[in-house]
């Protein structure tokens, strides 16, 4: 006689980032309740938009905006949800340990999303920082207002209070002196600041911001910045950073820059975790196989920016998106649901690009979508349609009603 297991399959997924929350939440419209255990752990009781977190850091935008409650979002009848803090996976025996306890799997989605990646340059993490999470970006406008108060107060004034580093011109650099140049105005007048003493200074080590981005679309950004009263530093790298602020270094030349804000916006990898984990990674990124497992355990997903995956048409890398992250959980929770019935076949997950927008304050920005460049006011409401478009996918309408972005003008 056979013998039926009654048990059901146990799903665990490690982070209610875009990748880990939108498998959760596709799984959960896949799945009956009775069809499999799910558990979800995240270190916090909120997703947050992580996309959304130099808005945070620079001040323009509230963090309780960027934040969605997790039960809010997931149906508990179907989704466990455990608010902890992931230390350690164990494959070997289908556990991970938790700060608070531990979680035992049979099939297990990572995604745990990214750290900052500082290659070692000195001072950077002791005296840097970096828009890593939300409360990381929320230290970074308490920080910035508390300078601006300091020097209102002070009789022999230091300039270089004022002064605000961003490192890398990358897109969250750009996006990120975008927002302070619509918020260093607000901080003059709040705090009786005149707007010539404040620097933002952006330091890029490539010869171009934006590197590889289209070069009109570029030359757009670099102006309109500038106009707005933002220094780039192109061709210099960042070499150290200090208590007082930074050493750069343009050909032979080296220089110091005073500031009482660096941050390091110029580099990111996946979570440690993986790799301390016993996986096979290259700076926290497993490449994954076409159906998004970690090879030699095929068990085991890996979504978001802990995964690494090459376009072949270029043979480089993906590079870490919100928009691959999303898709990715899509795929993942159709690849969970046949594993589960045993029923079909796995999908292999294609990337489905449709373009990238970057924003320049809330009121003008850059993009290419679907092959099609924009600028200006079309590309600002683009790139709001975008953010409202992921929150309808993590959370259907009544989301994009209560976290949606209508600031159209
Ligand atoms: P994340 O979104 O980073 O989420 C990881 C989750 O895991 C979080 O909830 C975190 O709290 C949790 N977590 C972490 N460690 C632990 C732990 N040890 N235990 C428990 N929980 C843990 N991409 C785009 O496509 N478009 C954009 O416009 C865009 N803008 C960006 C703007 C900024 C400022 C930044 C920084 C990035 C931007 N990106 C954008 C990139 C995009 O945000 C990332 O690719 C995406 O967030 C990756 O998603 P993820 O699911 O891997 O992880
Ligand atoms: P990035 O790696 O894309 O850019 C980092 C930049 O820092 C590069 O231009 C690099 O040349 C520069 N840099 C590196 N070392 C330096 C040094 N020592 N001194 C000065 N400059 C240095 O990182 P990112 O901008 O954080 O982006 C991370 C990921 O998130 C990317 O995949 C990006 O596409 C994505 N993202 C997308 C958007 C969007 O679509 N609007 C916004 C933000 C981030």
């Amino acid at each position: 006689m056979d013998v039926i297991s009654l048990r059901k399959p146990k799903v665990v997924i490690l982070g209610a980032g875009y990748g880990g929350i939108m498998t959760a939440v596709n799984l959960q419209k896949k799945l009956g309740v009775n069809e499999a255990e799910v558990t979800l752990v995240n270190n916090n009781d909120y997703h947050y938009q992580t996309t959304w977190l130099h808005e945070n850091a620079a001040g323009t935008l509230h963090h309780d905006r960027s934040r969605i409650q997790i039960t809010d979002i997931i149906d508990r009848n179907k989704i466990n949800f455990v608010q902890d803090t992931v230390v350690k996976i164990v494959p070997e025996e289908q556990k991970v340990t938790l700060q608070n306890g531990e979680v035992t799997y049979d099939y297990l989605v990572f995604g745990l999303g990214y750290e900052s990646e500082t290659f070692g340059i000195k001072g950077l993490k002791e005296h840097a920082f970096s828009i890593a999470n939300i409360n990381a970006a929320r230290q970074i406008k308490e920080h910035i207002e508390y300078q601006f108060a300091k020097y209102s107060n002070m009789k022999e004034k230091k300039d270089e209070l004022l002064t605000i580093i961003v490192g890398g011109a990358g897109f969250t650099g750009i996006e990120l002196v975008g927002e302070l140049a619509n918020r260093v105005p607000e901080l003059c007048q709040e705090f009786d600041v005149d707007r010539e003493k404040v620097r933002v200074v952006c330091v890029e080590a490539a010869p171009m911001i934006l590197p590889g981005f289209d070069e009109e679309l570029v030359e757009y950004a670099r102006n309109y910045l500038e106009r707005k009263g933002i220094e780039f530093r192109i061709g210099t790298a960042i070499k150290e950073c200090t208590e007082e602020g930074i050493i750069v270094a343009k050909d032979d030349q080296v220089e110091e820059i005073k500031a009482a804000t660096v941050i390091w916006a110029a580099g990111v990898r996946g979570n440690a975790i993986v790799e301390e984990s016993g996986f096979e990674a290259m700076r926290g990124r497993v490449k994954v196989d076409p159906y998004l497992r970690a090879p030699g355990h095929d068990n085991v997903f890996i979504v978001g920016d802990s995964s690494l995956m090459i376009n072949e048409e270029i043979n480089r890398p993906y590079p870490p998106t919100a928009q691959i992250a999303m898709q990715q959980g899509v795929t993942c929770a159709n690849n969970l649901a046949v594993l589960i019935r045993d029923q079909g076949n796995l999908e292999e997950f294609k990337p489905d690009l449709k373009g990238t927008v970057c924003s320049l304050g809330h009121d003008d920005a850059i993009g290419t979508v679907y092959g099609k460049k924009i600028v200006g006011w079309k590309a600002a409401v683009m790139k709001k349609v975008i953010d409202n478009r992921a929150l309808f996918l993590i959370g259907g309408p009544s989301l994009v009603l209560k976290k949606g972005k209508w600031n159209f003008i």
